[in-house]
């Protein structure tokens, strides 16, 4: 990034999963052909904030090589039936901003089912080509499976994860056969290895550790649903949490997750798909939050070669295991090396840490903002061991625009994309490093300071012989939940 760039845009309170608010960039959504004049305004800002950006983005990414084949934009072609791709055309966005959207939303009707030659949202920074690092974000796949795709374009991303169908409930609804055909389509034109750097993330209502039949089968039916739908699309990792032992005993636990990725291996329907345990920030009942944990699920696994682990830095890091120093850094790897073996290794969540080392909090930073801080960003891009693996970023991009409306800055993600890709082998005493990690650590400090008072009250409150039992309830009401990404 060039040094004229700010890295430090007004620092956002909002948090929760990339995929609760339907992205209206996507280009292939379909609710965008009813787009009424309230989200063509969304569009609107969106496109405003992205253009404002771009050309930073873009100019800053000196490493970046454009590749045609690369970064031309998506464009749907189905298999059997029509695709209907809307574009918003520069001159209709200006004509917005001017304020005749009613006339410009009619006119756009008009002209989609005229027109058939689309015009393309240009992304807000294109793919690096030869990068070390394989990198992306969590994207939306509202719509479909196959809006994944314009959105890791938008980004200029490497790598994604996505949630394969609605994470909130528990609905096996059939794959969408022309969702899953435009998927892989998209991955085809856009020379998209989905086996290697494709994570979707597990449901967050799968718990595979309850030891009640009911509920066991529940979550083993939607553990399974996803890993047919990976083998379906070309996918080949598929990242989970673990489960929760509240119901059973650690060791309990962790045979019931075995037993159901045994299962699951067994059954044709899933291919050669490999589930990936998640490194968890929690203890108490999370299964997941050391790294014994994880050595222990392992243990019990029949096929090991189809098993993995996604390492999430801000999780572990949260969990107690150190990554700031060089030292720090190396210490861990190789305990994840000695207790679970790096040849596990097969994904990466790279998020920063609002909440302090050991605080047992998931609280996801956007990169250089937290904790871990960008010098434990760069030890990590600069692990030669980790080239070529999915990096996924899970940071907070939701903001407030002036009005106090929440929407998603997606120019965060690919503002760290570029920057991460350029920390590899980057000197940490040089001025550019020295200017983001400056810049950054400013962004975060009323977060940091924030998060840090509330892990300080409640291990001032842990020390002390437990009294006022009426009261604890309401101050731990006070502390915000945790992300569960
Ligand atoms: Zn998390
Ligand atoms: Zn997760």
């Amino acid at each position: 990034m060039s040094s004229g760039s700010s890295l430090s845009p007004a620092a956002g309170d909002a948090r929760g999963p990339p995929d609760t608010v339907p992205d209206k960039v996507a280009v292939n959504d379909k609710k965008r052909k009813a787009a009424t004049p309230v989200k063509t305004t969304v569009t609107k800002r969106v496109r405003k904030t992205a253009t404002k950006e771009e050309v930073e983005i873009k100019n800053g990414a000196s490493s970046a090589v454009s590749a045609e084949e690369l970064t031309k934009p998506i464009t749907a072609k189905t298999r059997g039936r029509k695709a209907k791709v809307e574009q918003m055309t520069v001159k209709e966005e200006e004509e917005i901003e001017k304020g005749e959207e009613k006339v410009v939303v009619k006119t756009k009707a008009k002209t989609t089912r005229k027109k058939k030659q689309e015009t393309p949202i240009p992304p807000l920074a294109e793919r690096t080509v030869g990068s070390a690092l394989r990198i992306g974000a969590h994207v939306s796949a509202a719509g479909g499976i196959h809006n994944s795709i314009t959105n890791l374009l938008h980004i200029g991303a490497n790598a994604f994860a996505l949630f394969l169908k609605s994470q909130r409930t528990w609905k096996n609804p059939d794959l969408d056969p022309q969702h899953a055909a435009l998927f892989m389509d998209g991955c085809k034109e856009h020379n998209i290895a989905a086996a290697e750097c494709c994570v979707p993330h597990g449901s967050y209502l799968v718990n595979l550790a309850h030891p009640d039949e009911e509920r066991k089968k529940q979550a083993y039916d939607a553990f399974l649903d996803d890993l047919t739908r990976c083998h379906k699309t070309g996918i080949k990792y598929y990242n989970f949490h673990p489960g929760n032992s509240a119901a059973t005993t650690r060791e309990g636990g962790i045979k019931l997750i075995a037993e159901a990725i045994n299962k699951a291996h067994k059954d044709p329907a899933t291919g050669s798909v490999m589930p990936l345990l998640e490194t968890m920030a929690t203890l108490g009942n999370t299964i997941g939050g050391q790294f014994q944990d994880i050595a222990d699920i392992i243990e019990h696994v029949e096929d090991k070669d189809r098993v993995g682990v996604c390492l999430d830095t801000c999780h572990v890091f949260a969990a107690g295991y150190d990554l700031r120093t060089p030292e720090a850094y190396e210490k861990t790897m190789t305990e994840f090396d000695d207790i679970i073996g790096l040849k596990y290794l097969k994904a990466l969540h790279v998020n920063d840490s609002k909440a302090p080392v050991s605080s047992f909090r998931d609280l996801h930073a956007r990169i250089g903002t937290g904790y871990l801080g960008l010098r434990s960003f760069h030890n990590l891009v600069n692990d030669k061991r980790l080239h070529g693996l999915p990096m996924v970023l899970e940071t907070p991009i939701d903001k407030k625009d002036e009005n106090g409306k929440k929407f998603e800055d997606k120019t965060v993600w690919a503002r760290e994309i570029k920057m991460l890709e350029q920390l590899v082998d980057m000197d940490i005493e040089c001025e550019q490093f020295k200017k983001w990690e400056a810049e950054l650590f400013e962004e975060g400090v009323g977060e940091r300071e924030r998060i840090g008072e509330q892990v300080k009250k409640k291990a001032e409150k842990d020390t002390k012989p437990k009294k006022k039992r009426g009261k604890k309830v309401e101050s731990e009401d006070e502390a915000e939940e945790d992300d569960d990404e």
